[in-house]
């Protein structure tokens, strides 16, 4: 039998990159998924289509800005309310932006808090109590290497992804007497459409073409010089989804090229 049979998974920030990955995944391992993302209905309508067509189950869309608390509580109740509870959570949905602080935009803070770090904490709140009656639960917080260490120009990035560790840890000890593990992926650099900005930006500033950028990217921090690749990152939320994994509580577990080991 599928490992994740009869299971209910909704991953936020799934139209596109590791979200999308690890969505097909779960599907893969036989989990019914509830896709997320900024997306127009007919968008939404044609990423169901695909995905049904390539994983047999046809996947619900939950059309919800993770900005608004509001949205958030609405999508978790509507989900409760059909599945009875979610039996797997991952808060992967992200935003990414590059300035110095004293330029860094107000709004863009905002939005980079709301997005990458205070979704985590409604998804997780709203989503709990209903987890517990069912007394099983994988939350799984997709944070960064960027929650472990720091980077010139990434303020906002930096802080929400530290305090999405924190709070990855705070409520792996809440939920330790129980079935319930919560966990976060640390990945380096992944190329998806988050980092292939990246990549535009650099080649921009310093008159590169994609391939010359990208090498330069990848050599800032990544001693693999390899990309690690969403396929890898979906692995591994698959087995923090497994029995193996029933007592990883309150990891940041890196996946990164060995950034962290230098
Ligand atoms: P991506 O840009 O391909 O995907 C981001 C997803 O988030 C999209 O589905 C987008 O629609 C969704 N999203 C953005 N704002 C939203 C909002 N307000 N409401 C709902 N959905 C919203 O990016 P990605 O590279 O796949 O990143 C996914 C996660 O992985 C992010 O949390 C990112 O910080 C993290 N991450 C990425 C890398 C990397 O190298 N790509 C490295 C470390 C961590």
């Amino acid at each position: 039998m599928a490992l994740l049979k009869g299971r209910v998974a909704l991953v936020t920030g799934s139209t596109s990159g590791i979200g999308l990955a690890l969505a097909r995944r779960l599907a893969d391992a036989g989990a019914h998924l509830v896709l997320n993302g900024l997306a127009s209905a007919a968008e939404a309508e044609a990423l169901c289509d695909h995905f049904a067509q390539q994983h047999g189950d046809r996947p619900e869309f939950a059309p919800c800005d993770l900005r608004d608390y509001r949205q958030i509580e609405q999508m978790i109740a509507g989900l409760n309310r059909r599945h009875g509870a979610l039996d797997i959570l991952v808060n992967n949905a992200g935003i990414q932006h590059v300035s110095p602080i004293a330029e860094f935009s107000p709004q863009i803070w905002q939005d980079m808090l709301a997005v990458n770090l205070s979704a985590s904490f409604h998804t997780i709140r709203t989503a709990l109590p209903a987890m517990r009656e069912r007394g099983w639960g994988r939350i799984i917080n997709m944070a960064s290497i960027s929650g472990l260490r720091g980077r010139a120009g990434k303020a906002g990035y930096n802080a929400t992804k530290h305090g999405l560790i924190g709070l990855t840890k705070s409520v792996a000890l809440e939920t330790a007497p129980t079935a319930i593990t919560c966990n976060a992926i640390c990945p380096g650099w992944v190329h998806t459409p988050l980092v292939q900005k990246q990549i535009d930006a650099l080649a921009t500033r310093e008159g590169l073409d994609n391939d010359a950028a990208t090498q330069r990217l990848i050599g800032l921090r990544q001693p693999s010089g390899r990309f690690v690749t969403v396929e890898q990152i979906a692995e591994l939320a698959v087995f923090f989804c497994s029995p193996a994994a029933a007592e990883v509580r309150g990891v940041a577990w890196a996946m990164d090229g060995g950034t962290t080991a230098q």
